[in-house]
């Protein structure tokens, strides 16, 4: 049993089974003992390493590719940057570096970090500390000033809750958490029926014991930051691991220590997360008007922010160790057996602005 999982059997013996996405808010952040709100999760001691903890290349490349859409916005100033979820802020480091080749641009910059763990919160600010760049916080998106914004976000939707449903003899059901005779955590099937209704188009045709996600906390989040932008002007930027065709698939996975446990096995004490339906987030960004890029793979997306030529400047005066050293970081990011397909990128802009990096100038990935 961990903390967690005690609160968790207390609440269900008192209102009954809880839903999964319930589930998996309380394992990422419950206040007292949700998974980000007291540790560092990340690298090669923590749970799980991230783009940006591979190589300073990714943070860089995302800076390469705010200048330019700022450009593409006529330069605002001021103008917020929000960054979403942003770990141990080593992107947002690294990407504030990168800036400094253009003019005006950390003149003009606010840098808003949404972020409710406040361990990482306090990780954010060493981080940041000689960015040169303001930098506020916030639990969410609501208290960011209106204007011109660019938003960013690597590994974030991923962390939000999804439901889970499985499909059976009789149609639809929500997969909730109960308790087995032990009084141990399982999964169970809730009582009612899910209404064919309530479901979207591909969900309508399904085959018996098949699970399909779900995540309304994803679909809210994308809606509100795509109306701001559609409001105020500006761009969004989002990386992720998941898919670009919805359909059935059972993704959420915990993870501890670099491997996969049992969902249920150590409440609060491990990651949770699913894979990203982009098509899921596309429909949002588009149903509040605004212009879709993508997704293409991140191996696309940083070849066409000139990830090679990054390379060839950093290695330039490094001696043979350290550069098979940045090759390989780099190597990460793109190889198709690690984060270069799975991982996914999407851009949704103003619709009045003109198409943004790298798309301006490559040919989109087959759908
Ligand atoms: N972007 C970072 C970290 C990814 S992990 C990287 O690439 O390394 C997910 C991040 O999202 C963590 O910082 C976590 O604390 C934060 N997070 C999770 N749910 C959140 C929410 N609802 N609101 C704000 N931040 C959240």
């Amino acid at each position: 049993m961990t903390p967690l999982s005690e609160h968790i059997v207390a609440m269900i013996r008192q209102d009954g089974p809880l839903p999964m996405d319930s589930y998996m808010n309380l394992c990422l952040a419950h206040p007292e003992h949700g998974y980000y709100m007291a540790r560092d999760p990340f690298g090669r001691a923590g749970d799980f390493t991230t783009a940006p903890e591979i190589s300073q290349i990714f943070g860089e490349l995302v800076g390469i590719w705010c200048v330019s859409t700022w450009q593409t916005m006529q330069v605002p100033d001021p103008f917020n940057l929000i960054e979403l979820g942003p770990g141990r802020g080593t992107m947002m480091a690294d990407l504030l570096r990168a800036v400094k080749v253009m003019p005006g641009f950390l003149e003009s910059v606010e840098v808003h970090l949404v972020e409710t763990s406040p361990a990482l919160r306090r990780l954010q600010t060493a981080t940041l500390a000689q960015s040169g760049a303001q930098v506020h916080w916030h639990e969410d998106i609501e208290s960011i000033p209106d204007r011109p914004t660019l938003v960013i976000g690597n590994e974030f939707f991923d962390a939000l809750p999804v439901r889970q449903l499985q499909y059976t003899e009789i149609g639809w059901y929500e997969r909730v958490i109960g308790l087995n005779r032990s009084g141990e955590l399982q999964i169970e099937l809730a009582g009612d029926r899910v209404p064919d209704a309530a479901l979207p188009d591909w969900m309508q045709d399904a085959e018996v014991g098949e699970v399909a996600e779900l995540s309304p906390a994803r679909a809210d989040y994308a809606t509100r930051l795509a109306r701001r932008v559609a409001g105020d002007g500006g761009a969004l930027l989002v990386i992720d691991y998941g898919h670009v065709r919805p359909g059935p698939g059972e993704t959420l996975q915990a993870v501890s220590r670099h491997n996969p446990i049992d969902t249920l096995g150590q409440p609060g004490e491990c990651d949770l997360t699913a894979h990203v339906d982009f098509a899921a987030l596309e429909d949002c960004f588009v149903d509040a008007g605004l212009s879709t890029f993508g997704p293409i793979t991140q191996s696309q997306f940083l070849a066409g922010m000139g990830l090679a030529e990054r390379l060839e400047m950093l290695t330039k005066r490094s001696g043979a160790r350290e550069r098979m050293k940045i090759v390989d970081a780099a190597r990460r990011l793109v190889a198709g057996t690690e984060m270069g397909h799975l991982f996914k990128v999407l851009v949704a802009t103003h619709a009045e602005l003109a198409k943004p990096a790298p798309f301006a100038h490559m040919k989109e990935m087959e759908r």
